[in-house]
């Protein structure tokens, strides 16, 4: 192993943070092995808090209906060949009662920026899911709101908040979106959500087009700032019907790494393996629980829709992705050492 990279390792395990520069070293420098020494040091820190427990979410997508058109999208509003569909209420409380016979303690609501859900229809959805689910989160994902949306829906009920910042880079948020998105309305947004008391998750794609190795150092300081108490991150998959469909997809190997560094950076952090990571690589989730991370948000939707909320070709929503194989994923964590629990996985303080 590079001595000098050992050094980084330890030291961003002991303080929690490096300079911009340091970060540019480790991901250009680390291999294999140094790779392994990081994740070794991630798992570490994250066993002090969570010990080998996985938490599962159950990612409800409740619309592929969006009024953007970011660039990297499948579900963007552009697309003419996305089939759109809209989850009643009723079809999203049938999957609340399904993940929670499964076990799932958390539900997800994610999806496109549509119009029909407004704060009335969210507010109502919420207060059922409470009512039937006094024990369980709810965490939403539904985009860009205003700060009294976000308010309202806080105040019905809602746990926790995914959003995305895609980049801590003005500039690089420019290339990825259309004019009309603004990098610092999403950060206000993010700003917003902690403001109303959401425990609150930003996150990145790895190998986004026009993405260099100095934004990547970017992210890791703006975690460092930021302090979400979730962060997705997963390798950026290109669309068919998308602006970038010729662009090649992100690294599972940097992504690994990010894992781990932002772990020892924030070592509460609640970390996803996500979707894309595992729709990389053949055991992309085991990897990136290997890596630091703790959660996975397997796919609570209708089977119906499964396939129309493709955000990138290929996104995995069957075998241990979905929820109903529960088994497979619980076989699967215990393989590599870890207890999928039954549990709302709140972070801890
Ligand atoms: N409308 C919501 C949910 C977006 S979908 C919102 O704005 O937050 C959830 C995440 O999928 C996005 O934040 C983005 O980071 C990721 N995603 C979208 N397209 C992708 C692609 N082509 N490859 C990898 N991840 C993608």
């Amino acid at each position: 192993m590079k001595m000098e990279l050992v050094t980084l390792i330890d030291k961003l395990a002991e303080e929690h943070k490096l300079s911009k520069e340091e970060y540019i070293t480790l991901l250009t420098g680390c291999g294999s092995e140094e790779a392994a020494y990081l994740a070794e040091k991630a798992r570490a820190e994250k066993e002090k808090y969570y010990g080998n427990n996985v938490f599962i979410r159950g990612l409800i997508e409740i619309s592929n209906i969006c009024k953007n058109d970011c660039y990297y999208c499948g579900i963007r509003r552009s697309n003419p060949n996305c089939e759109r569909y809209r989850l009643t209420e009723e079809d999203i409380l049938e999957c609340c009662r399904e993940g929670y016979e499964l076990g799932f303690r958390t539900f997800v609501l994610q999806g496109g920026e549509d119009g029909y859900f407004t704060d009335e229809r969210l507010v109502a959805l919420l207060h059922s899911i409470k009512a039937n689910h006094p024990d369980c989160a709810v965490t939403l994902s539904l985009g860009e709101r205003s700060k009294s949306s976000y308010k309202a829906l806080k105040e019905a009920g809602a746990d926790r908040y995914l959003l995305r910042h895609e980049t801590a880079n003005e500039g690089h948020y420019t290339k990825l979106h259309p004019a009309e998105l603004s990098w610092k309305h999403r950060m206000e947004c993010l700003q917003w959500l902690r403001e109303c008391g959401y425990q609150v998750g930003a996150g990145f794609m790895v190998g986004s087009p026009y993405q260099t190795v100095e934004m990547l150092a970017e992210e890791l300081k703006f975690i460092e700032e930021f302090k979400p108490e979730m962060c997705g991150i997963g390798p950026f998959i290109p669309h068919k019907d998308t602006c970038f469909k010729d662009e090649p997809a992100g690294s599972v190997e940097t992504t690994l790494l990010l894992l781990s560094m932002i772990r020892l950076i924030h070592p509460k952090v609640l970390l996803p393996a996500t979707t894309a990571l595992g729709t990389m690589a053949e055991n992309g989730r085991e990897r990136g629980i290997l890596a630091g991370a703790n959660v996975v948000m397997p796919n609570l939707s209708p089977a119906s829709v499964r396939k129309k909320y493709m955000l990138y070709d290929n996104k995995l929503s069957d075998g241990a992705e979905s929820a109903q194989a529960k088994n497979e994923l619980e076989k699967r964590m215990a393989s590599i050492g870890c207890t999928v629990v039954v549990d709302r996985g709140d972070a801890v303080k």
